[in-house]
């Protein structure tokens, strides 16, 4: 019997909002629990490249908390260097992966060819991190298991609760019996009790030890402002004949932004307009969550489970190829185009921005937490110009930002939600914040709930006793 003391190692969203992932050998096991990219800043982007500190082979198992590439976007790589364990997630957040993957893997291939074509690459030839066909075959490995049903793993179980941040999102709690019962909980992504599509998150499970995000961890989101703010944009902007433009996450703010665009039109408090989703990414979740909500998945908050046209269509175009996503270049306002990626860091939105940003007619609105380093951040922060494919573009529409969108739980829901706790854990490891985010969520459990709070390092180890 495997008598040593548990240990984690925080191997990534260490110090930083991306590349979550968490090493837990515990019974002789060792289980991952997320495997994220690294995203937002080059340097960041470039730790993508540092194979990781540990024997991949050695690795037993993935738990992974929901789809988002932050938290899952490294399986593929890992998978291609030797992973054959399980990686054990809800069913919704494998049917995301399967959309989400193969799309990173697709986008990887393209900047490696990008690169190549412009000779900017310091490989020669460059390399994607991982290719399309890598993330299908890692997606082979996937396990999917029922909310709060405990998957064993010999040593350890693995339970998967309800997070309320987008679907299939999960706190993640993981049991070991011997040689002493510890129970470790990871929040992966907190939801807000105020999600308009998904229920609030689960009270947290019994715990000696939380690892917990602090994306928000030094802010208030005001819901009501948030709206206002975003209602007062689109009038404006449709009224002046604009065109308004919404970067956005592909899973979960778009169907959050369809919802309160649904809403304000129905109460008359903005006009109908041409709307146009230009992601095959998010059309793709739009899917899963239309069906969630039909089908009254337990997942789906109760007063709209079973609802029909819930995201109201008549509005809405699906734009799916890439040449109807360039016939939108030609297009006048008023119009709102909501296109990935969330913080324009890639994807179609780019061409938008660069054909729209000039004219002060027209409106971005930021609807997501914008990492340091993207043209999400740079334009929040008020760029006068922003490099997009290759150019300098100047920025004379309105930038709007309405972060209380995000799925994020701030401070204030961070520490309702732990008062929720039945056991006091032992200590709680704020992870996945920017440093003064995470700062301030530690002092304010220190001070408000009287626990043991740390802010780990990248790489650190902690023997949980
Ligand atoms: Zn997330």
């Amino acid at each position: 019997m495997n008598v040593s003391p548990p240990i984690l190692r925080f191997l990534g969203a260490a110090g930083t909002v991306t590349g979550s992932k968490f090493l837990l050998t515990a019974g002789g096991r060792r289980v991952l629990v997320d495997c994220g990219l690294f995203q937002g800043l080059k340097q960041l982007r470039l730790m993508n490249w540092n194979p990781l500190p540990v024997d991949v082979h050695g690795i037993d198992a993935v738990a992974l908390t929901h789809a988002h590439l932050d938290h899952s976007g490294y399986i593929p790589a890992l998978v291609r260097d030797g992973f054959r364990g399980k990686v054990i997630s809800t069913h919704g957040t494998h049917s995301l992966c399967r959309i989400l993957l193969p799309d990173s893997g697709h986008l990887q291939e393209e900047e490696a060819d990008y690169a190549n074509a412009k000779g900017y690459s310091k490989h020669s030839p460059a390399l994607p991190l991982y290719t399309e066909k890598d993330a299908w075959n890692s997606l082979d490995r996937f396990s999917p298991a029922d909310f709060d049903t405990r998957v064993d793993l010999g040593p350890l179980s693995v339970q998967f609760v309800h997070a309320g941040h987008i679907l299939g999102a999960s706190l993640v709690s993981i049991e070991l019996d011997s040689p002493r019962r510890r129970r470790i909980l990871f929040t992966g992504d907190l939801g807000r009790p105020t999600h308009p599509i998904l229920r609030a998150p689960a009270p947290p499970p019994a715990a000696d030890v939380i690892v917990i995000e602090s994306t928000y961890g030094d802010r208030i989101h005001d819901d009501a402002a948030s709206l206002l703010r975003f209602e007062h944009a689109i009038s404006k902007t449709l009224a002046r004949g604009g065109v308004v433009i919404i970067p956005s996450f592909a899973v979960d703010r778009t169907e959050v932004i369809l919802h309160h665009l649904a809403r304000l039109r129905e109460s008359g408090r903005v006009p109908s307009t041409p709307t146009f989703v230009d992601s095959p990414m998010a059309l793709a979740a739009l899917k899963l969550y239309e069906e969630s909500i039909a089908s009254g998945s337990p997942e789906i908050r109760a007063d709209i489970a079973h609802a029909k046209g819930f995201f109201n269509s008549q509005d809405l175009t699906e734009v799916k190829t890439v040449q109807e996503s360039i016939r939108l270049n030609s297009m006048s306002g008023p119009m709102i185009i909501i296109s990935a990626s969330g913080m324009a860091s890639g994807g179609r939105v780019l061409h938008h921005l660069k054909r729209r940003l000039p004219d002060r007619r027209n409106t971005v609105i930021l609807v997501g937490f914008q990492a340091a380093g993207t043209r999400g951040r740079s334009l929040l922060d008020g760029a006068p110009m922003v490099k997009m494919l290759g150019d300098y573009v100047p920025v004379a529409a309105e930038i709007v930002d309405v972060s209380g969108f995000s799925s994020h739980a701030d401070q204030r829901e961070i520490l309702n939600w732990l008062k929720l706790a039945t056991v006091r854990p032992q200590i709680v490891y704020i992870v996945h914040g920017e440093p003064p985010a995470s700062e301030a969520l530690r002092a304010r459990i220190t001070h408000e709930l009287g626990w043991n709070a740390v802010v780990p390092r990248n790489l650190e180890q902690v023997r949980i006793s």
